[in-house]
């Protein structure tokens, strides 16, 4: 993640901004009242509350991949949890593009010494033939375009390096390199690392561990090496939801702000931190607001099929339901040092929540996310909404089987539910 200070300038804008909101805000309560009303603070949000949200989601439910049945169940929860805290529930259905791994994928490194690996299938992967692709394989350094270079590929299994470019780069890069398939190894200590390449691929992709990639590098250097690659997948057009608790705005309905995070997960994995967390602070930020009337409409989002692409916060975005005055996004909100951020130069929702934070007497750095890893605030920058990304930074164990309940501080996920209720109060505006 990069971390960037802001010029000074900004704080002039924050002074602007503040003016500027009171003075928007201040328009429907002078209509009915001189001065606006002063923010009042939000409840604290409950550690133990959040707690319940995280079992639920990623212990009695588990994985959650979009159009699963796990999905299904958490859709229901969290349109539980919205009705009984008052909220009108709406389900909006949106297009997306399914995966299933039909069996697990098998690696063979074929040989005297024979060694069976079990990768992990990429999102979108294509499938082999049933009785799976035999070649030999090539190291092709991270997989991009110069990596490939000079390097005779064609009709071979391409071993690549994690980091740098998307995932989906590297398996085209090599698919036009005339390779057959793609080993991603990760470049983490532990497990392989999952990711999506946003959409069918040309040729099958896995990913497996850094000891076996870097086994097979070391195999590759000392003389040919020849493996078999099976994969089996479902890859196809179906439908997922976001689900949306809305609290009609008393004095603004037709102006939206939107609180929110992604619902599911990837298949592999229960996603207590990544996301079970954020949604377990939007249900809590949705409660510490319950009863607080708000000039400008609440939109609280669980959006769906994220892992997959952004799918559901894209279509959100492109499908307003009013003007989307600003987009608060958690992903991640339970390991590591509250921060504040977003993935474009707009700072004006980034500055404000750094002024909320400090009157909640919460410690939050900034960060940017630039790169190879994005979230659901990306939809909104994409329509030119001004976003706050609350996140506690990067975690190595995200898209694994490891990311569990235990590794996540619920104190953290209530510090984030805080931060986010009083910021979306701020720019909702209170009424009298
Ligand atoms: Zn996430």
């Amino acid at each position: 993640m990069t971390r960037r200070n802001p010029p000074a300038a900004w704080a002039a804008v924050v002074v602007l901004l503040l003016a500027a909101a009171a003075a928007l805000l201040a328009a429907p309560a002078t209509l009915s009242a001189p001065a606006a009303p002063a923010v009042p603070a939000v409840p604290q949000g409950s550690a133990e509350a959040t707690l319940e949200h995280l079992k639920a989601l990623s212990q009695s439910i588990g994985p959650r991949a979009a159009g699963s049945a796990g999905d299904q169940r958490a859709i229901e929860y969290v349109a539980r949890e919205f009705e009984a805290l008052g909220y009108t529930v709406q389900r909006q259905s949106f297009p997306f593009h399914y995966f299933e791994e039909v069996q697990a994928s098998a690696l063979t490194v074929l040989g005297a010494a024979a060694e069976r690996i079990s990768p992990f299938t990429m999102l979108y992967s294509t499938s082999t033939p049933n009785a799976g692709i035999e070649a030999e394989v090539v190291a092709a350094g991270l997989g991009r375009r110069e990596d490939f270079g000079g390097r005779q590929v064609e009709g071979k299994i391409a071993l690549v390096e994690r980091g740098q470019i998307f995932f989906s780069e590297k398996v085209a890069n090599a698919a036009s390199a005339g390779a057959v398939a793609v080993l991603i190894y990760n470049n983490q200590p532990g497990p392989p690392a999952v990711g999506t390449l946003a959409g069918p691929s040309r040729i099958p992709a896995v990913a497996i561990s850094r000891d076996d990639g870097q086994s097979l590098l070391r195999r590759a250097g000392t003389g040919p090496v020849r493996a078999r690659l099976v994969v089996r997948t479902i890859s196809e057009q179906r439908t997922s939801f976001n689900v949306i608790g809305v609290k009609r705005g008393a004095t603004l309905p037709g102006e939206v702000v939107v609180v929110g995070g992604h619902r599911d997960s990837v298949p592999v994995s229960p996603g207590a931190n990544d996301n079970a967390s954020g949604i377990a602070a939007t249900l809590e930020a949705a409660r510490l607001l319950a009863r607080t009337p708000t000039a400008r409409t609440l939109h609280f989002v669980a959006f769906g099929a994220e892992e997959l692409g952004l799918y559901g916060s894209r279509f959100y975005a492109q499908n307003p339901p009013g003007t989307i005055v600003g987009m608060i996004n958690m992903d991640m909100v339970g390991r590591g040092p509250l921060q504040v951020g977003n993935s474009n130069d707009d700072n004006r929702l980034v500055e404000l929540a750094e002024q909320v934070a400090r009157r909640l007497g919460l410690r939050v750095t900034r960060f940017k996310l630039r790169g190879s890893s994005s979230s659901d605030h990306a939809s909104f920058e994409s329509a030119g909404v001004p976003t706050a990304f609350i996140h506690t930074g990067d975690d190595p164990v995200i898209h694994t089987p490891n990311d569990t309940l235990e590794r996540v501080d619920p104190a953290l996920m209530a510090q984030a539910a805080t931060l986010a209720a009083q910021l979306a109060l701020e720019i909702a505006g209170p009424v009298r």
